[in-house]
């Protein structure tokens, strides 16, 4: 059974207050509305790592992730946040090769490599982010483009590696649009990524790595593309600011 996962990805959003305000609340409804069979992930900015973490406390299935992590271990790089450092704090997750990070940021597939590697060598679970542009989506390309952002950042690692990478299909075009991909466009492309998974490690590792659906993904619509075989959960962005919204899809 693969595990179904709801992470939220809050951004640069959220002060202090409103950060300890939203996980309380999403801790205190996780608890009277029984998710226990849904882990839950919050990725806040970095700040609040560790405020999260206490506010999370012994909840057996929520769970804290970063945004992103050097490509590097330790050392001179100013402004930069490792792996090591970030399951120093008791981070389980993090988010890597994000849209925004890849597009703002210039991260290329090599890089992406290099840090899905750090985190994974940290004791990270990497939510590994893939996914098309609109161009890309109306010249049809996005099948091969967006299985060779896996190819290209993941199929290095061994089979055992692989098996604790999340992998997040979040097609460009979609996210914070208000545009959600249909369920059965998510369908394909999950399950074509879970193909080409199995062309390299086998069926029984691609049937094993949990693949979620992202962007615009929300209450009204998160039933249906949850229900597809090969979504296994949601990364989502601006709904996961509000408690209500982020456990409504959960749910
Ligand atoms: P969105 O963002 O839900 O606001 O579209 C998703 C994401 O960027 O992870």
């Amino acid at each position: 059974m693969r595990k179904k996962i709801i992470a939220g990805n809050w951004k640069m959003n959220m002060t202090y207050e409103e950060g300890q305000k939203l996980t309380s609340e999403i801790v205190q409804m996780a608890k009277d509305e029984n998710l226990d069979g849904v882990t839950l992930v919050l990725n806040p900015p970095f700040p609040h790592l560790y405020v999260v973490k206490k506010l999370i406390g012994g909840t057996s299935n929520i769970f804290v992730g970063a945004q992103n992590c050097s490509d590097k271990e330790s050392g001179a790089y100013t402004g930069e946040v490792s792996a090591p450092i970030l399951a120093s704090f008791g981070v389980d997750y993090v988010i890597i090769g994000h849209s925004e990070r890849r597009e703002y940021f210039k991260e290329s597939n090599e890089l992406l490599a290099t840090k899905v590697k750090q985190a994974l060598a940290a004791g990270l679970t990497p939510i590994f982010c893939c996914g098309e542009s609109l161009d890309i989506r109306e010249a049809g390309t996005h099948e091969p483009n967006v299985k060779y952002q896996l190819t290209d950042s993941l199929f290095d690692l061994s089979a055992e590696e692989i098996s604790k990478v999340v992998i997040a299909y979040e097609p460009i075009w979609a996210i914070g649009t208000g545009k959600t991909a249909t369920a059965e466009q998510a369908q394909e492309m999950h399950y074509a990524l879970r193909k080409h998974l199995a062309s390299k490690y086998g069926k029984e590792v691609a049937d094993s790595i949990s693949i979620l659906y992202g962007g615009s993904m929300k209450p009204s619509n998160a039933a249906e593309l949850l229900s597809k075989p090969d979504v296994d959960g949601g990364l989502i962005g601006g709904a996961s600011l509000k408690s209500r919204d982020f456990i409504d899809i959960a749910k």
